[in-house]
């Protein structure tokens, strides 16, 4: 493959199969993540292997985050040198700061025959359609505005000022809805994971 797009899931020499690339989105504190990590682990527990891709991002670590669990943390200048050597699938600005997906690292889980998930917004979603096509998009869609409010809140991680940041960014991240192959309203987590599971299982 080459560094401008990705291949399609085709099984290589030995007989695996290609992963899929799944691409979930939500405006931030919709509960995206705690989906994707149980949708993994439910897909591990039957047998189909999946995994988390890290992100590259150059915003701070919340308390409790790890570096290479969460996210990988860099500066500036070390994702810009990413940009240039063209070491991203996609990568965007939100809320001021870079967050990345590496090729490699989609790659390594793709060729190893698994779905590697990507937790990344709307921006991120357009450029993986438009370099692999046969990706599979899903946006969760929080239950309203008030319950994103009190649930970005709950999280206890941010101020006022980027809380109402992040509200500001939901609604733009809400606009692009429709740009997505499954739309799955997260009113309850499990009937959403349920929702989930049958989109990336069918
Ligand atoms: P947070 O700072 O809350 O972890 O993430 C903020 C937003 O950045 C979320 O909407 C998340 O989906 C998005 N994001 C995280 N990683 C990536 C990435 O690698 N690429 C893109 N385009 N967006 C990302």
């Amino acid at each position: 493959m080459s560094n401008s797009g990705i291949d399609t899931p085709v099984a290589d020499g030995n007989g695996t199969a290609r992963g899929q690339l799944v691409v979930i989105s939500a405006p931030s504190g919709g509960g995206k993540t705690s989906l994707t990590r149980a949708l993994i682990d439910r897909m591990v527990e039957r047998g189909q292997p999946a995994r988390f891709s890290i992100s590259h991002t150059t915003r701070a670590p919340r308390p409790g985050e790890v570096d290479g669990r969460d996210y990988f943390f860099v500066d500036e200048a070390t994702f810009e040198s990413m940009i240039e050597r063209g070491a991203f699938l996609e990568y965007a600005r939100v809320f001021d700061r870079y967050y990345g997906t590496s090729l490699a690292e989609t790659e390594r889980g793709l060729t190893a025959g698994e779905h590697v998930m990507l937790d990344i917004d709307w921006q991120g979603a357009r450029q993986v359609r438009a370099k692999a096509p046969d990706a599979v998009t899903i946006f969760i869609r929080p239950p309203d505005r008030d319950e994103l409010e009190a649930r970005l809140r709950a999280r206890g991680s941010e101020d006022e000022t980027a809380i109402a940041h992040r509200l500001a960014e939901a609604d733009e991240e809400l606009a692009h809805a429709d740009e997505f192959d499954h739309v799955i309203a997260n009113d309850s987590f499990g009937r959403a994971l349920g929702a989930l599971d049958r989109v990336v299982d069918g």
